[in-house]
Order: structure tokens, then C-alpha cells, then sequence
């Protein structure tokens, strides 16, 4: 590991100002520690914000605030949101294993970098760890990787399942010293530019994550992985569904595993807004759900795996 130096911050602005210089924020260190002991991250300075008072869930304009550095066990541990919002709740259970979760914050849940194998062997080219050098996911191994959103640089997936949930439930990303930005905007596509990975600029600070208002409904959050003891998604869907009086008045389906971010599928839920979510209409808004979806050589399961699941997804919480 390089040497780097170690800051314990006691008020945002100066977190803010040393991150502004090329420091690294430190929470739980879940992630950014194994990055930096393979040499992928290399910080000359670590701030960490851990004392920050950002680790509190509170009421807020109707629906929940949860801070930044609120620990994931403790977001799926409470009682608000396991009521009002529990499609969170069973994402974030669904991810890492209990020790990661206790230590891993909702923020840096947002932050985590890709598990994509080249990203992390450094003798392999990489566009999002060295950027301009290419992709050897390409066409490599890349039955994990992503079928929407891709580009020519970059197919890797955003590994959060606390993240597709917080999509279906339209929340809203707060950032130190500018306007809060919609989840669903946070986690940029790849483009020409893969190592830009979320709207954040160099510094910026995620404070804390509104939930709205919950909705009456019922939801759910499906996921597909190969090991069901500890494993990333290959797909997993969040949906949220309203119904009165036997038809669908509000629908959100986001999908993980597929996509740099948490993928929406708007045109899907336009589809099936209005209706009695009969299993015709829930087929092809899974259909619907997956046009555009461009695999690689190993990963053409994984739109077929998707429609599956948003079927399943779907019929559980129509009744
Ligand atoms: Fe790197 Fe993205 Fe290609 Fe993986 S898919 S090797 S993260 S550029």
C-alpha cells in the first residue's frame, strides 16, 4: 500500500476543503480499503469523516432523512423504514454480509466502485482505472457485466442493492454546498468517460439520502445471485406498486446488475400504469423493460434473467 497521511474531521466545510486538494474520504472503508491495498486507489491524504454529524435517520418533510453515515444494518434494522419503505430494508439485507453491512455507511454504499475483474487486475486495461486504456472486458470474460446504458469503453455494473431500491422509491441524493440530485441521476453511464462515475465533482460530499412520503402499496426486492450465502446481483429488480380498486396507480421497477446505475424501467411502468396488472401486460412490460439491451459473449442470459424476475417481481405485489 502507498503511504498516505491521516486526518480525522470535525466540521463538513473542512472535510470538503481537504477532498477539494485530492484527499479521500474515509467511513466504513469497506471498499476503499481494499482498493487501496491492491494499489487501485492510491490517496496521498485519508479524511476521515466518521465523526461528521451526518449518522442520524430522522422524520423529514414527510418521509425519512437518513444520513450519510448512517451504518446499512442499522438503516434495515429500523423500524420506520422496515414499515413505511421495507423494499430498502430487504435490499440492503440482500447485500455483502452482516459484518461488511455493520461497518458499510449508506453513503459510501452510493460510492462503491465496480467488482469488475479487469478494474481490479492491474495488468489488464482499463478505461475506468486508467482512463483512455481500454476495455478488457470487452471481449473477455464478461458474464457479470452490464446489458444496458453500455458503451464501447466500459460494460461494467454498479454492484449496490441498497441503491436499486432507493430508485424505485424516487429518493433524493444531498450533497454539501449544492441542490440535492434524484438517485435515479447520481450514477452516470459510461460513455467516452467511464472513470466519471457519479454527478459528484472532485471534493463533493454526500450528506444524506431523502425517502418521500411512502406511498400505500406493496413492494418487493428480487435478487439472482450465485451464491445465496454472499454474492453480487447478476440481476435484481425493486418494484413499488400502488393499487386502488383493483388497478395499478403508481408503478416503479428499477433494475441492478444490468446497468452502471440503477436502471428505471419508466417505459415499463408507463405500460402498466392504469391497469389490473394482468400477466399479458406484465409480460410485455418486461419485454418492454429490456429493449435496448445490448450483451457481450457471456452475459445474453442476464436479459432473459431480468424479464423472469420482473414477472415474478410484479405478480407478487399485484394482489
Ligand atoms: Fe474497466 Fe469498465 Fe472495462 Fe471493467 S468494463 S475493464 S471497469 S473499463
Amino acid at each position: 500500500m502507498n503511504p498516505f497521511s491521516y486526518v480525522s474531521a470535525t466540521d463538513t466545510s473542512s472535510a470538503v476543503e481537504l477532498a477539494a486538494k485530492g484527499a479521500k474520504y474515509l467511513a466504513g472503508g469497506t471498499n476503499l480499503v481494499d482498493l487501496m491495498r491492491q494499489g487501485i486507489e492510491t490517496p496521498h491524504e485519508l479524511v476521515d469523516i466518521t465523526r461528521l454529524p451526518l449518522a442520524d435517520i430522522e422524520e423529514h418533510a414527510g418521509g425519512l432523512r437518513i444520513g450519510a453515515l448512517v451504518r446499512n444494518t442499522r438503516v434495515a434494522a429500523d423500524e420506520r423504514i422496515r414499515d413505511r419503505y421495507p423494499v430498502l430494508a430487504q435490499a440492503i439485507l440482500n447485500g455483502a454480509s452482516p459484518q461488511l453491512r455493520n461497518r458499510a455507511t449508506v453513503g459510501g454504499n452510493l460510492m462503491q466502485r465496480t467488482r469488475c475483474g479487469y478494474f481490479y487486475d492491474r495488468h489488464s486495461a482499463c478505461g475506468k482505472r486508467d482512463p483512455g486504456s481500454g476495455c478488457d472486458a470487452l471481449d473477455g470474460f464478461n458474464r457479470t457485466h452490464a446489458i444496458l446504458g453500455t458503451s464501447e469503453s466500459c460494460v461494467a455494473v454498479h454492484p449496490s442493492d441498497m441503491c436499486v431500491a432507493l430508485a424505485a422509491l424516487d429518493a433524493v441524493v444531498n450533497i454539501a454546498g449544492r441542490d440535492p440530485v434524484p438517485l435515479v441521476d447520481f450514477h452516470r453511464l459510461p460513455g467516452d468517460t467511464p472513470h466519471l462515475e457519479t454527478v459528484l465533482a472532485p471534493g463533493e460530499l454526500v450528506t444524506s439520502i431523502d425517502l418521500p412520503p411512502a406511498q400505500p402499496g406493496r413492494s418487493v426486492y428480487l435478487k439472482v445471485r450465485d451464491r445465496a450465502s454472499y454474492a453480487f446481483a447478476l440481476v435484481s429488480v425493486a418494484a413499488v406498486v400502488r393499487m386502488e380498486a383493483g388497478r395499478a396507480t403508481g408503478v416503479r421497477i428499477a433494475l441492478g446488475g444490468v446497468a452502471a446505475k440503477p436502471w428505471r424501467a419508466y417505459e415499463a411502468e408507463r405500460l402498466l400504469t392504469g391497469t389490473t396488472l394482468d400477466d399479458e401486460l406484465i409480460h410485455q412490460a418486461a419485454e418492454q423493460a429490456l429493449t435496448g439491451s445490448r450483451p457481450r459473449a457471456h452475459n445474453a442470459f442476464k436479459a432473459e434473467l431480468a424479464r423472469r424476475l420482473i414477472r415474478r417481481a410484479l405478480q407478487g405485489v399485484r394482489s
